[in-house]
């Protein structure tokens, strides 16, 4: 177990689509429980593999404020099934720390997949879980919340985004 490093806004990786898993190893196993120890580190309510330069898809979230085990949703290979009802919450992201603006996503979803043991799982997503499930579904095919603001809004965050990209 250990925590891992969170790329920041900026790592071409973040950028990169993850890989469908095939088999669930051992490896992956452990990816999956130090994701949820960095995850109640940092502290955050969703982390996806590529956040961690990690490529297998999959991700887990925990709209918990006390990060209660039993809320803890691990999804492997995760596909949206359905949205319903638009809502506009602000919204941030680990990778990004000092960005939070409001994005429009569903309010609530129906999430495909797999569990950490192989055995395929759906999940509806309501209201922050919901919230987090596309997030991190973003995340997955490279994309960033940024991504979904505005073109003004993001000609708006455009220096304060540069002032946050990794020194080389
Ligand atoms: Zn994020």
């Amino acid at each position: 177990m250990g925590l891992l490093r969170i790329l920041p806004y900026g790592h071409p990786f973040l950028r990169q689509r993850a890989r469908p898993v095939g088999e669930i190893t051992a490896e992956i196993q452990t990816l999956i429980d130090d994701m949820v120890e960095t995850m109640i580190a940092a502290p955050g309510i969703g982390l996806a593999a590529n956040q961690v330069s990690c490529s297998p898809r999959l991700f887990v979230a925990n709209p918990a404020p006390d990060h209660d085990p039993n809320q803890l949703v691990v999804l492997l290979n995760p596909e949206l099934v359905e949205g319903y009802g638009l809502l506009e919450i602000e919204e941030g992201c680990l990778s990004i720390p000092t960005v939070y603006e409001g994005v429009r996503r569903y309010r609530r979803v129906l999430v495909r997949g797999i569990d950490r043991h192989g055995r395929p799982l759906e999940v509806e997503g309501r209201d922050l879980l919901a919230r987090i499930f596309q997030h991190e579904l973003d995340h997955l095919d490279g994309l960033l919340f940024i991504d979904r603001l505005s073109d003004a809004k993001r000609v708006l965050l455009r220096s304060k985004l540069r002032k946050t990209l990794p020194r080389r």
